[in-house]
């Protein structure tokens, strides 16, 4: 499933003449033109502009390297040992999208907001570097995205042409969109963090309020970019795109980020290869519940859930190199 291929796709031209990429018929109607004595009586002139269209479009027609793609190295666990097993990919960046979950501009609990904050730089950069590279960026803040109404990007997501999903997606309601409880089916027992209280992690306890109104203005939305929290409108937007790969970061790991309808849960259902990016999330989980670990521990904990029952996990760094990100709270 998540086997690393061969990527083959149309390079950029070093060229400034190759513009028109490989063997084409534009290519093969210009090049009968340059052969034609019409065009210029110089038989040198006529074999050179031949020669280096050709060489141009060669130079086009090769087969995608490895700096071209997104080189994850992903980890997963056995279900039922826990046992890391390592796999390294490369995924078209053309065939992949990244979604940013719920990265609200402000939270209930203040701790949840503070690491919002200090999420929002490395999140950023990623998506900067990944727009580059031609992956397709969702913005999904949900049960905000009428505040984005008549936007380009929103309009996007609405628009796209509808496709069926393989799977019927999410019908009951929770937090303001369709959700995805954890499925027995699949094995997938309750989180190993106790969140019944919500999980404010702060001395003080925060009171639980209506605090998010949009997606927080420091992550920069882009032309071609996308904003969803459906379900339906991120499947279309995906068929239309030829999108497999589903990258995800934004919080919080517990509930959002694999509950909502564009989230793992469910895009694990519909066939997709999803990951997550593990540095780059967050949970709900207070310090002083079962198991009673560090929050950024009990945080640990719930990926290691995700990639038991769910999908891979990687770090950040795989794209932006250096270092994975980690907390100022983290002291571990
Ligand atoms: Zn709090």
């Amino acid at each position: 499933m998540f086997g690393g291929e061969i990527l083959k796709i149309s390079k950029t031209c070093v060229f400034p003449v190759a513009k028109f990429g490989p063997y084409t018929p534009a290519l093969n109607q210009l090049l009968i033109a340059l052969i034609s004595p019409q065009f210029t009586r110089s038989f040198t002139v006529r074999t050179s502009l031949i020669l280096l269209l050709v060489i141009a479009s060669f130079g086009c027609n090769t087969t995608m390297t490895s700096s071209d793609s997104l080189n994850l190295t992903l980890r997963s666990r056995d279900k039922t040992t826990g046992e890391i097993s390592i796999q390294d990919t490369k995924w078209d960046p053309k065939k992949t999208a990244l979604v940013i979950c719920d990265m609200w501009d402000d939270h209930w609990c203040k701790g949840a907001a503070k690491r919002v904050v200090e999420l929002t730089g490395p999140v950023n950069q990623l998506v900067e570097k990944a727009r580059e590279q031609g992956v397709f960026i969702v913005h999904a803040p949900s049960s905000t995205v009428s505040f984005y109404d008549g936007t380009l990007q929103r309009k996007l997501a609405q628009e796209a042409s509808f496709h069926k999903t393989p799977k019927p997606l999410s019908t009951e309601d929770r937090w303001g969109t369709k959700w995805c409880y954890p499925d027995k089916e699949r094995g997938e027992p309750e989180m190993p963090i106790d969140d019944s209280d919500m999980g404010c992690d702060c001395k003080e306890k925060c009171e639980i309020r209506s605090a998010w109104t949009r997606q927080i203005k420091s992550i920069d939305i882009k032309d071609g970019d996308a904003i969803t929290d459906n379900g339906q409108e991120v499947y279309n937007l995906y068929k239309e795109r030829g999108i497999e790969n589903v990258i995800i970061c934004g919080v919080h790991l517990n509930m959002c980020v694999l509950g909502r309808p564009f989230a793992i849960r469910q895009m694990v259902q519909q066939g997709m290869n999803v990951a997550l990016v593990r540095d780059l999330t967050d949970t709900m989980y207070n310090s002083q519940k079962a198991p009673f670990v560090n929050h950024f521990s009990g945080t640990d904990l719930v990926v290691a859930h995700v990639e038991k029952y769910w999908c891979p996990s990687f770090e950040s760094s795989d794209i932006l190199g250096g270092k994975a990100f980690v907390f100022s709270e983290d002291k571990r």
